[in-house]
């Protein structure tokens, strides 16, 4: 199994930090990849990183939820041209430097989304994306 992050994924990066094997890579360019990816094949599920986003993105590859409650204000972010996604996000990082993301979209409280095409997304980051090299 693997841990995977999903598109409520605002490039924190509070996860990294935390990755005792250091497996989450920052998706480039950001136009294309927003979100932070973690490699199936290195992630060894210990779970630290889970507590460590404030926006609660990141599940095990098993429980990632079909029917994701979202809470007020919760964002979701996609590649730039996906249709819905026309917020422009701009926030700061877990150091404090700032994140500009152009493809994003604010859920309603309560709206109920399915996360669970993020887990093939973050595999394809590291088969055939950037991350195949990133992570190499
Ligand atoms: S801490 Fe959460 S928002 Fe930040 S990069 Fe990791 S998954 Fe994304
Ligand atoms: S579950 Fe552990 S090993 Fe896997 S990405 Fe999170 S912190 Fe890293």
């Amino acid at each position: 199994m693997t841990h995977v992050i999903t598109s409520l994924c605002l490039r924190d990066g509070g996860c990294v930090t935390v990755c005792p094997v250091e497996c989450i890579i920052p998706g480039k360019p950001t136009d294309e990849w927003p979100l932070f990816y973690i490699d199936p094949d290195t992630c060894i599920d210990c779970g630290a990183c889970i507590p460590e986003c404030p926006w609660e993105a990141i599940f095990p590859e098993d429980d990632v939820p079909t029917a994701f409650k979202a809470k007020a204000g919760q964002k979701l972010s996609m590649p730039v041209g996906t249709a819905g996604f026309t917020e422009v996000y701009d926030g700061t990082d877990h150091d404090g430097e700032a994140v500009h993301l152009t493809a994003t979209r604010t859920m309603q409280a309560g709206e109920v989304v399915d996360l669970t095409p993020d887990t093939a997304v973050n595999a394809e980051f590291f088969k055939n994306g950037p991350g195949y090299n990133a992570a190499k």
